[in-house]
């Protein structure tokens, strides 16, 4: 197995369950990839995703097996806001992706106005087509240009750094095509997609300690069911042996490890360098979409100002809004009240992200971290003070953000289908799309698929040579 993230461990944890004793190379020193951790001013904070969503159940099921579920928080009720080139104000509650779910509800009319909301309810009048590929394109047809461009677009260009008209509904939204259609509007959908409760704050949820603290105890429990995890091992070629099914040659920089069967856990890039020819390139599109790169800019500060969270949980920032770089800002400390206890009294964590789409440049290291204190008081509504920051990090993501265009879960399912039986199976965000829940339950899903085939195909004791302690270059392998 290839890449240790969270798609790489809990496909490993199941195979490893099954009997099949995996062996999973990392490139990084660490195991995790994006879920990952840094010290800041003193606190440890994740460095990368920092929650789950709770609408997908697959990250709270793995949580559940792990026996962390006594450490799952949720955030502060406070809910977070939206600044748009209208000016800032609560998201509304009852929304999903951005989507509300009432159209005229009182705080969906404080963002897009009585016109929006009028436009918007126009969504209830008009029948329900064929698919629309584009997030965007359904959104723009149904609720009209406000919804997207104030709600919509801030949303899904914060979780998936791309703009909503390039964003496969299939990919990002999988369940949205068959609510639509029962519901028979999209605000029904949203509704029924978010659940009834829709109290600002309840759709994600996290550990206390931070969400990086899963990775520990999932690299444990492969480890305690028969699989090794080897960090530090980067992954350089592959290379096929004879015959169609006879299996691999996985060159590294630490040497070369045979393997009857192949899964790629990496960022799409490197699984799009690594594919063998003997995959038809034309089948291996799905591997083509661009990547957003992301930098994340930590301030630790003291400032008492914050502490009455003047924007919540945190801001999202529309393209068209006027001012901030950033495209959102996470008031961390407001958010989780377990780190501000861990802070103390006075004391801030904000997160600021910048990046919102594949090409494009981003500020320099250099100037990150001025550009996040004007842009956080800018958007806290605070003018912050240099002398009060006492720590500040700056984190990239170059290739962790896939934009899954229009037709990429159809791209998936032809690679898929040439990958299996050559002795490959490719998970991760580069199939999944961006987000734990759709990563984890992705990479489980193929987990099964492939025990299922190999157990078929007698393999459960092809891995004889493998096992704990063994690595590249002496080692078997396995799945
Ligand atoms: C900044 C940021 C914040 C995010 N926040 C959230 C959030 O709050 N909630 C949420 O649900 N989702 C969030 N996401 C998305 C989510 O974290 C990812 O979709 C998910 O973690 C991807 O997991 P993965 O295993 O597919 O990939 P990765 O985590 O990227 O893992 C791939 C692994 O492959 C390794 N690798 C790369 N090249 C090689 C090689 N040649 N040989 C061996 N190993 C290699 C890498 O080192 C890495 O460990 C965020 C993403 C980013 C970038």
């Amino acid at each position: 197995m290839l890449g240790a993230g969270l798609a790489g461990l809990s496909a490993a944890l199941d195979l490893a369950r099954a009997g099949l004793r995996p062996l999973v190379l990392e490139a990084a020193a660490r195991a995790g990839g994006v879920v990952c951790a840094h010290t800041v001013g003193g606190l440890d904070l994740d460095a990368g995703a920092e929650s789950f969503a709770v609408a997908r159940p697959a990250t709270a099921a793995l949580i559940d097996e792990l026996g962390l579920t006594d450490r799952v928080r949720q955030p502060s009720p406070v809910g977070a806001w939206v600044r748009h080139a209208g000016g800032a104000a609560p998201l509304p509650a009852l929304a999903f992706l951005g989507i509300p779910g009432r159209p005229f509800a009182a705080d969906v009319r404080r963002v897009i106005g009585l016109p929006g909301a009028l436009r918007a309810g126009a969504d209830r009048l008009l029948p329900v087509r064929g698919p629309d590929r584009s997030l965007g394109a359904l959104v723009r047809t149904r609720m009209g240009r406000r919804v997207l461009e104030r709600l919509v677009e801030p949303v899904a260009g914060g979780v998936y750094a791309a703009d909503p008209d390039v964003l496969d509904i299939a990919t990002v939204a999988p369940a949205l095509p068959a609510a639509l259609a029962e519901a028979g509007s999209l605000a029904g959908a949203a509704r029924q997609l978010r659940g009834a409760g829709g109290r600002p704050g309840s759709a994600v949820a996290s550990l206390e300690g931070g969400l990086h603290t899963l990775v520990p105890a999932l690299v444990a429990a492969v480890t305690a069911a028969g699989g090794t995890v080897r960090t530090g091992v980067r992954v350089t070629g592959l290379t096929g042996l004879s015959g169609l099914t006879d299996g691999w040659q996985v060159h590294t920089d630490a040497g070369t490890v045979p393997a009857r069967h192949v899964l790629l856990a990496l960022p799409a890039p490197v699984t799009r360098e690594l594919m063998p020819d003997r995959i038809d390139h034309a089948l291996t599109a799905a591997l083509d979409q661009p990547v957003a790169p992301v930098a994340l800019v930590t301030l630790v500060l003291d400032d008492e100002r914050l502490d009455a969270a003047p924007r919540g949980t945190g801001i999202l920032v529309a393209r068209r809004a006027r001012g901030p770089g950033a495209k959102a800002l996470t008031h961390a400390t407001a958010k989780w009240p377990w780190l501000a206890r861990a802070a103390g009294p006075g004391r801030h964590v904000l997160r600021l992200s910048y990046g919102r789409g594949a090409g494009e440049v981003l500020p320099g290291d250099a100037e990150l971290p001025a550009l996040a204190l004007a842009d956080a008081g800018e958007l806290l509504g605070v003018p912050l003070r240099p002398g009060d920051v006492v720590g500040t990090a700056v984190v990239r993501w170059d290739s962790a953000l896939p934009v899954p265009r229009p037709g990429h879960a159809a791209a998936v399912a032809a690679l898929r289908a040439a990958a299996a039986p050559a002795g490959l199976t490719v998970v991760g965000s580069a199939m999944a799309g961006t987000g734990l829940g759709a990563v984890i339950a992705d990479a489980r899903g193929q987990a099964a698929a492939l025990i299922a085939s190999l157990t078929a195909a007698g393999c459960g004791q092809f891995n004889a040579t493998g096992g704990p302690g063994a690595g590249p270059g002496r080692a078997g392998w396995s799945a």
